[in-house]
């Protein structure tokens, strides 16, 4: 086990929400963005007045970077015009009025037996369902895959690439923050479409030892313990680690604290250091798309916040609105301070409900006022070292704050702005109440912007 000693530690009451789960309603509409995922937007393939059934490709492209995008309900398309995304983006979207049958669309057979697939045929299938990676940069899944046949690696020493074989599959139950828990719900379940999962993704990949990272206050998990028991060859373990330590979860930190290995920052990735890392609520997905041909239409997230008369693990389709998801799981007790879509940590205020549910949500949030700190009239640094004490990455967040926020950015990015993994525990522990993560965030979209 290597080692983890910066972040926070969020009170264990604080991170233990209801694992209840509530199925939404079918929605009489939804509102389909042709991105969602960093990449390039799918072109739609439909009309405005067409009919169209679940499953059905509505918009895609040609490339890797481009994901087919799929009807999530049966029905007419009403309008393809701009949305206003969760990032508080402009994005072409599809807009489907519901017919309330939910009628699928026909599909390849199902294909139980995928021993016989070969990597090409396995990455065509998890590029058709348009699943994404989860996390805060959300990419196609099938380009942070390495086909076993392709390695590939950031790194080069003395200008000559280091081609970094995968060893390790690393199934993750934990979220990307405490307070979210899809991947912590799924980790108590049994799901039959795992074992698909784990042989084709080490298929994929060539990893031979496969460990499942869980939250040590959860539990039990029968099904990863069964798995690990049966693995005659003793190359599936389990981990357990401190899921109230933040951000551990993120893919880099937890490399470090489950292996020990060094993920180069801020372009490396698992594959660099031998590692595949796939949460386990995408696992699942992936299992059962590449065996039904099907599309997923639905996902779980996690809704929160004491604004809100129940939270817990939501079905929902996507392309639902928010307010139609409030409204499903019995809407405001009081009046929201603040509405985020992700977690409290890392995720995005909202100011316009009508946005849709897009893939790259992982939760719902609406907290009253006592739940959160309000940054406006912030004080100057005080130059306390607190943000030092806790930034995962070894920055110097009260220094980079200085410089953002007197719109010195190649200063900043002199002193490592990209490094900075946005994970908020700067702000969290600032007695000064500076609006850190925002700083960093607009610093960044600057400088990006200035190179395009
Ligand atoms: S500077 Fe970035 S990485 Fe460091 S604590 Fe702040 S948000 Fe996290
Ligand atoms: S925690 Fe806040 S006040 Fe303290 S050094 Fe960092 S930015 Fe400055």
């Amino acid at each position: 086990m290597g080692f983890f000693t910066k972040g926070i530690t969020l009170p264990q009451k604080r991170t233990q929400l209801s694992l209840e789960l509530i199925d939404t309603p079918l929605p009489k509409k939804v509102i389909l963005p042709v991105q969602q995922y960093l990449g390039e937007p799918a072109t739609p393939t439909v009309a405005v007045g067409d009919t169209v059934k679940v499953g059905e490709i509505i918009a895609t492209g040609e490339g890797a970077h481009i994901l087919p995008l799929h009807a999530t309900i049966s029905g007419t398309v009403r309008a393809i015009g701009e949305q206003l995304t969760f990032r508080g983006t402009l994005v072409p979207a599809i807009t489907i009025d519901g017919d309330g049958k939910d009628t699928w669309t026909k599909l390849p057979k199902p294909n139980p037996d995928t021993s016989a697939l070969k990597p090409s045929e396995i990455l065509k299938r998890i590029h058709q369902a348009g699943l994404i990676t989860r996390g805060p940069a959300p990419v196609p899944l099938r380009s942070d895959l390495v086909p076993v046949d392709q390695p590939k690696t950031h790194l080069s020493v003395d200008g000559r690439r280091v081609v970094q074989r995968i060893d390790t599959l690393m199934i993750t139950a934990l979220d990307t923050e405490p307070l979210l828990e899809v991947n912590r719900f799924q980790a108590r379940g049994d799901h039959h479409e795992l074992p698909t999962a784990l042989s084709v993704l080490k298929t994929l990949t060539g990893a031979t030892h496969t460990i499942f990272v869980v939250d040590k206050h959860r539990g039990p998990f029968p099904q990863l313990m069964s798995l690990v028991a049966g693995d005659e060859e003793e190359m599936t373990t389990i981990t357990a680690i401190n899921g109230t330590s933040y951000p551990i979860s993120l893919p880099a930190l937890l490399i470090k604290a489950v292996l020990g290995r060094e993920v180069p920052l801020p372009y490396g990735h698992p594959r660099d250091v031998g590692v595949t890392l796939c949460d386990l609520d995408t696992a699942i997905s992936l299992g059962a798309s590449v065996v039904s041909n099907r599309p997923p239409v639905e996902m779980l997230i996690t809704v929160g916040g004491t604004a809100l008369n129940q939270g817990g693990i939501v079905r929902v389709r996507i392309g639902t609105a928010l307010s139609d998801i409030i409204e499903a799981v019995g809407g405001f007790r009081e009046p929201a301070a603040k509405i985020i879509t992700g977690g409290p940590l890392m995720g995005m205020a909202q100011y316009d409900l009508t946005i849709p549910l897009t893939k790259e949500v992982s939760g719902l949030f609406a907290l009253s006022s006592d739940e959160i700190a309000l940054t406006t009239g912030y004080r100057e640094c005080i130059n306390c070292g607190r943000c030092v004490m806790v930034c995962p990455v070894n920055l110097v967040p009260g220094m980079l704050s200085l410089y953002c926020a007197k719109d010195q950015f190649e200063r900043a990015e002199g002193e490592d702005l990209f490094t900075c993994i946005e994970c908020g525990c700067c702000d969290y522990v600032c007695p000064s109440r500076r609006p850190l993560v925002h700083l960093f965030r607009h610093a960044k979209h600057q400088l990006m912007e200035a190179r395009q």
